[in-house]
């Protein structure tokens, strides 16, 4: 492939995610396999504010690729949303004579990338990693899948003893922004019901949903509640407002927290990871910029990086009528 492009920076920034790992490893290979030096920036865009880098070569990524977190670590860098900061990024990838970045990461990191881009002329790629699959332009970002199991394995054991004392449980789960985790482990994990920000229930329809559920012959209940839900509680205050309603009900709450998101990475994560990797490397070496690689319909797809940052991953209304359906 005969391009100008002779040295890729790459970084995770954001929240990590499980798969990432595999990412820098295609990442690393790819340049390699097309004569490319590769070189690694850590903790996310402070490490290229400071210049924190380190070469990488095919053997450096060895044993990585079932490695949940990312070595090249990550972070959140106030500096490099002032013009000042990104201009010291810039000093340094210069110096360090880095013709492009990839970036892997969620819509901020793209957002961040994207200022740089166009203020200094850098090409750069987007790889999404996030467990939330908050990101348009792809079906599935790197870690969602890993974290659905990490969270389906859990709320099974959960269910084992919501069963043994005929309780009803409460489990928050990632999500800020948005229910894809809540909504597909919920559906996996056979919940009872599913509280997501995208579909505001109202107390009262759960109040009568439990009911109803109570009637029907369950004598336990698992609610899978997105972090981010909007019914104006938080998962504690929820669990308290239903015992005092139902009090037929043995109500506990159990946060998953920070579990969700390490890990080995799931072979789906892992594959995903490398075949986005080896495409975002591919596209630059033919002279694009300013994509975001992912899924779509199975295919890897390219989306322009404006589009990926500010388009939304509505959630699926098929799982939601799944779900509704199942449920019964
Ligand atoms: P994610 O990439 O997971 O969405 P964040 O939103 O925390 O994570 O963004 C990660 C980093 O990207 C921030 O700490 C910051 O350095 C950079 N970033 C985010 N938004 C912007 C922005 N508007 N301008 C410049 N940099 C940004």
């Amino acid at each position: 492939m005969g391009n100008a492009i002779k040295k890729i920076g790459v970084l995770t920034s954001g929240g990590d995610a499980p798969g990432m790992n595999a990412a820098i490893r295609a990442i690393v290979r790819t340049c390699s396999y097309h004569d490319v030096m590769c070189v690694g920036i850590f903790r996310g865009f402070q490490g290229l504010v400071e210049g924190d880098f380190e070469v990488l070569g095919p053997r450096d990524v060895n044993y990585i690729i079932n490695k949940g977190g990312t070595i090249l670590k990550t972070a959140r860098c106030n500096e490099f949303k002032t013009p000042e900061g990104r201009r010291a990024a810039y000093e340094n990838l210069k110096k360090a004579e880095i013709d492009a970045l990839i970036i892997i990461g969620g819509d901020g990191s793209f957002t961040g990338g994207m200022f740089l881009s166009k203020e200094y002329d850098i090409p750069i790629m987007g790889i999404p990693g996030t467990i939330d699959n908050d990101i348009h332009g792809t079906s599935h970002t790197i870690g969602f899948d890993t974290a659905l199991n990490t969270v389906v394995d859990a709320v099974d054991k959960i269910r084992d003893t919501a069963s043994s004392h005929k309780r009803l449980f409460f489990v928050e789960v990632m999500g800020r922004d948005a229910g894809h985790i809540a909504l597909n482990a919920g559906i996996g994990a056979g919940a009872e019901e599913i509280l997501i920000p995208e579909e505001n229930m109202g107390m009262e329809r759960l109040l009568e949903s439990l009911k109803k559920s109570k009637k029907s012959g369950k004598s336990s209940s698992i609610v899978i509640v997105a972090e981010g839900e909007r019914l104006g509680k938080n998962v504690f205050e929820l669990g308290e407002y239903v015992e005092e309603n139902l009090p037929e009900y043995e109500v506990r709450v159990s946060v998953l927290g920070h579990m969700q998101r390490g890990g080995a990475p799931s072979c789906f994560d892992r594959v995903l990871a490398s075949r986005l990797s080896v495409k975002a490397v591919e596209t630059l070496l033919e002279g694009k910029r300013n994509y975001m690689v992912g899924l779509i319909n199975d295919q890897v797809a390219l989306t322009p990086l404006t589009k990926a940052v500010k388009g939304h991953a509505p959630i699926d209304q098929e799982l939601l009528r799944v779900s509704d359906i199942i449920t019964i």
